[in-house]
């Protein structure tokens, strides 16, 4: 069976609750205890190794009775033109055969015996070239991949973490709409093109973004997965990409030459150079917690039962809700995640990595991941789903989960707290939110602003889903009001306002952005959003076709005031530290809420950041959302005060003009920003 990718972003209520609960969880299985004695090897000639010698192969399977190398002219038909034996090295657990010659050009797989018969060839777990759809491995040069200038290349330096301002995207969304004005439509080259318009003559593609201000972009999965078909490209067939075969090579449907092993990595490394020059970061969407094959993934057909956890009874245990997941607490699982961290950051200059359901790894090994990651470049930005999408073997204690973030350095999570308090909840789509007129989410938000860190003006017993401050550090928070998965923000307005005007969803969305770009933390937003993009309504658009997912730039010029909105959130984002602040201690210290009694003013909160917080030239900003309805009015401490934004526009360098404060009010759905020097 084909497994995709169904659950997903679903921060599900139900196993958080359950799973906080140590006492109630199975220890670790009976059956995978069978595998704590196998030896490990995570050298760097792992599978493949092409030097002055020859052509030299080592393959990890401890348990094999017999391994065995094919060789191929080809990367997807005809028989190997050699086969060769494999010989066994007992005390690591690996098989190698070597031939004299360089086989650049050539392809491979691997076959191992066991129970007496020769399992399926794989290409082993190690490919970092492959053939189309990824069956065989490629024996390249991978020097020759580098593009001009790949060198120097390197990305935005980033001080800390709450700096970066992350776009989440697909390379189909951003490109496939005829509006686009892009040639390399749905292609890693997409973000190479520069001057590229839309039919109504606005920036496209990398100019958007630089136009935008984002820090990085997060690319979706975009290692070699396997529900595209290579082969058949003029079927345009769509999918998001969690459902991974070939961890460490490229995709071949975002090349514009799947059959030749070097076209998508040098494709994909000019995407990032391009990016680079452009000052923009690039962070992988990465999945290692599940495969999209259970007996046929390239993991069980090397060391078959090692690297899947299961139940006692030997099945398959799930908590990806794809069919499997993976066992980073066995060591050569956990050497292989941080090896392949390491080896894109190297090879690729990537930036950062975002876990999918992270919780299914442990804390430990995403604490190696992130240390051995700094060791290579310190700017390197790591975060993650902190949950699961159904149980697990593995202990909740040691689950890198939202609630054990402060276990883990260097390391943030998605805020779900944030998320659903401000939009309604992701699983029901009538839901509202704070940002929508819904009373009963002000102190869930709150928790959202501080990044979840211990504030004394924040109660968290009242938060909707988690109830104590997990975050030790706002740098351990990742903001946001949505994502690829679920309705995008659009489609939840849409549905949840239902029977309103637009301009009222607009208002909404543009309240709901202003309150994560200001919270503490690092904000994310999902593309498009910036020009009202929306999904067609759509929840799980995984494999919906381009007519769904991709982005019509026309909106660009449609809903132009969203967008001059939101650039002006990234601006004063950026210009003010006072949104950036570093510590738990800093924030208390400098964020105080306004004594608002919810109960009788509901959709209110009003904070100020004071005392030129975390080194801002601002002594005091004053923050007020309402997420009503209707209008509502706050009194305003008197003093000389900017008005940065206000009723929908914002202006954070020249302002909108002054006020001595007093009695101001607020439209709908609308923020209030004010300064004074
Ligand atoms: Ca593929």
């Amino acid at each position: 069976m084909k497994i995709q990718k169904v659950l997903t972003l679903a921060a599900p209520v139900i196993f958080s609750m359950t799973l906080l609960n140590p006492t109630a969880v199975a220890a670790q299985s009976r059956f995978d205890e069978q595998f704590v004695s196998y030896p490990t090897y995570s050298g760097n000639d792992l599978e493949l190794l092409v030097d002055n010698s020859g052509t030299h192969f080592r393959l990890w399977s401890p348990k094999a009775q017999e391994a065995r190398v094919n060789l191929y002219d080809n990367g997807h038909t005809g028989s190997p033109y050699q086969t060769l034996s494999m010989k066994a090295d007992r005390a690591n657990g690996t098989w190698t055969a070597s031939v004299p010659e360089k086989l650049y050009g050539k392809f491979y797989t691997f076959q191992i015996m066991a129970d007496g018969k020769w399992k399926d060839e794989t290409p082993g777990v190690w490919a970092k070239a492959v053939g189309v759809n990824g069956k065989r491995a490629a024996i390249i040069d991978l020097a020759k991949t580098d593009p001009e200038g790949w060198a120097t290349d390197k990305g935005p330096a980033v001080k800390n973490f709450s700096d970066v301002i992350v776009y989440e995207m697909h390379h189909r969304d951003m490109s496939m709409h005829p509006s686009s004005g892009i040639a390399n439509k749905g292609k890693f080259l997409a973000l190479t093109e520069e001057g590229t318009v839309s039919p109504l003559g606005e920036k496209t593609g990398i100019d958007h973004l630089k136009e935008l201000g984002i820090t990085h972009v997060h690319i979706l999965p975009s290692y070699d997965y396997n529900s595209v078909d290579e082969m058949n490209l003029q079927n345009n067939t769509y999918n998001w990409g969690y459902d991974p075969q070939n961890y460490n090579a490229p995709e071949g449907s975002y090349s514009t030459n799947p059959s030749d092993p070097e076209t998508r990595i040098r494709e994909m490394k000019e995407m990032v150079k391009a990016l680079h020059d452009a000052g923009i970061g690039v962070i992988m969407d990465v999945v290692y917690n599940h495969t999209a094959e259970n007996d046929g993934s390239n993991f069980e057909l090397t060391a078959p039962g090692y690297y899947h956890r299961h139940w006692d009874d030997g099945k398959y245990s799930d908590a990806s809700g794809c069919g499997n997941e993976t066992a980073s607490d066995r060591q050569q699982m956990r050497d292989y995640i941080i090896n392949s961290t390491k080896y894109w950051a190297d090879e690729y200059h990537i930036d950062g990595f975002r876990f999918d359901l992270m919780a299914i790894h442990d804390t430990e090994t995403m604490n190696e991941v992130a240390a051995e990651l700094k060791k290579i470049n310190p700017d390197i930005f790591v975060y993650g789903e902190g949950w699961t999408a159904g149980d697990s073997p593995l202990a909740v204690d040691r689950r890198a989960l939202k609630e054990n973030v402060s276990k883990m350095k260097d390391i943030a999570v998605f805020s779900d707290d944030l998320r659903d308090a401000v939009k309604g909840h992701y699983s029901n789509a009538e839901d509202r939110g704070f940002a929508t007129g819904k009373p009963g989410n002000e102190e869930t938000v709150k928790i959202g602003i501080v990044a979840a860190t211990p504030h004394p003006q924040v109660d968290y017993k009242k938060g909707n889903n988690s109830k104590f401050p997990y975050a030790e550090s706002p740098e351990m928070i990742v903001n946001y009001v949505s994502c690829h998965d679920d309705l995008s923000l659009t489609d939840k307005l849409h549905k949840s306002m239902a029977g309103e005007p637009e301009k009222n969803m607009l208002e909404a969305a543009k309240l709901a952005q202003t309150i994560v770009f200001t919270s503490q933390g690092t904000p994310f937003m999902f593309a498009g959003e910036e020009i009202f993009r929306d999904k067609k309504g759509v929840h799980n658009s995984y494999k919906s076709p381009d007519s769904i997912n991709a982005i019509d730039w026309n909106n660009k010029t449609k809903y132009h005031d969203q967008f001059e909105y939101y650039k002006g959130l990234t601006a004063l984002r950026k210009a003010h530290p006072a949104f950036r602040m570093t510590s738990a201690d800093d924030i208390a210290r400098h964020l105080v809420f306004d004594k608002i009694d919810s109960a009788k003013t509901p959709n209110l909160i009003s904070y100020s950041l004071r005392d030129h917080a975390n080194g801002d030239s601002w002594n005091e900003i004053k923050l007020v959302f309402n997420g009503a309805s209707e209008p509502q009015t706050v009194n305003i401490k008197k003093g000389d005060w900017k008005i940065v934004a206000k009723d929908g526009k914002i202006s954070p360098a020249e302002g909108l003009g002054t006020t001595k404060g007093g009695k101001i009010t607020l439209a709908p759905y609308s923020a209030l920003i004010l300064a004074r020097e």
